[in-house]
């Protein structure tokens, strides 16, 4: 694969992303990205477009948030699960339903504009804390 080259904004909104390591609301990231010179909405919205379309980042559509990952080519249909507490996501790799999910689309000819499943949920860590609270409270 090429080696892509980013404009500084872009690598900037970029590292915010990686930084924090877990979905975020374009206004967060433009409050991040305030303080290196990119104060319009549409410039972030632009950025975070570009960098959806490289790859390099996905759009949950469910929440409208943005995370840094870069799914790897070929890799189809992963699980992206997305904890609604922490907003951390993980993307889980399941080649299985990667082929029915294929194959399913294409009984349908359904163009699917996202390659990826989105799943909302609590991730193991938040589970935790919840069912130890409700421990501590009966
Ligand atoms: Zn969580």
């Amino acid at each position: 694969m090429n080696k892509l080259k980013l404009s500084l904004a872009q690598q900037q909104i970029l590292d915010i992303l990686k930084m924090q390591n877990k979905a975020l609301s374009a206004y967060f990231i433009l409050d991040q990205a305030k303080p290196l010179g990119l104060n319009a909405p549409i410039q972030i919205y632009r950025i975070l477009k570009k960098l959806t379309d490289y790859g390099l980042i996905l759009k949950l559509n469910s929440l409208n948030l943005y995370v840094a990952h870069e799914l790897k080519p070929g890799q189809n249909y992963p699980l992206i699960t997305i904890c609604t507490q922490c907003q951390s996501v993980d993307v889980i790799d399941t080649p299985q339903l990667g082929s029915i999910m294929q194959q399913a689309l294409s009984r349908k000819q359904f163009n699917a504009s996202s390659h990826y499943v989105e799943l909302l949920g609590q991730c193991a860590s938040c589970n935790c804390k919840d069912s130890s609270s409700s421990f501590i409270s009966k």
